[in-house]
């Protein structure tokens, strides 16, 4: 497939919507479009955060053929994958308390999918907030 998106795009993607999101200093981002190192490999996108260090790699995978199934665009999947380091916080803490019960964490990764899906298609964003 062709790529949906350059990395300087998804540069561009992932900058614009830290500023809209407040996700400034102390958060630092790296982006990641090895395919390769996508933890999910059916995922096209994947955030893994370290909230202790304000710190996340962001993946994409641009030629996945997934983008073209869904309804998702390029800013919206950016924006989906920062509100995973955005709640990071709150789902570490929340996957601790699960205490290694695997129906709970299934549970909690759906929720938390659910989540900043929703989050990530708001109608606020919808307007020019700039
Ligand atoms: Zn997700």
């Amino acid at each position: 497939m062709k790529p949906v998106a350059t990395k300087p795009e998804f540069k561009r993607a992932v900058n614009e919507q830290c500023k809209y999101m407040g996700l400034g200093p102390p958060w630092s981002f790296k982006m990641d479009l090895e395919t390769r190192d996508i933890p999910d490999p059916e995922a096209y996108a994947a955030c893994i955060a370290q909230p202790d260090y304000f710190y996340a790699t962001l993946y994409f995978d641009p030629t996945h053929p997934g983008w073209a199934k869904e309804d998702f665009t390029i800013t919206e999947c950016v924006r989906h994958e920062l509100f995973h380091a955005y709640i990071s916080a709150y789902t570490h803490a929340a996957h601790r308390l699960c205490g290694g019960d695997k129906q709970l964490e299934a549970e909690l990764n759906a929720r938390e999918e659910e989540l900043v899906t929703r989050l990530a298609t708001m109608p606020i964003w919808e307007y020019n907030i700039v």
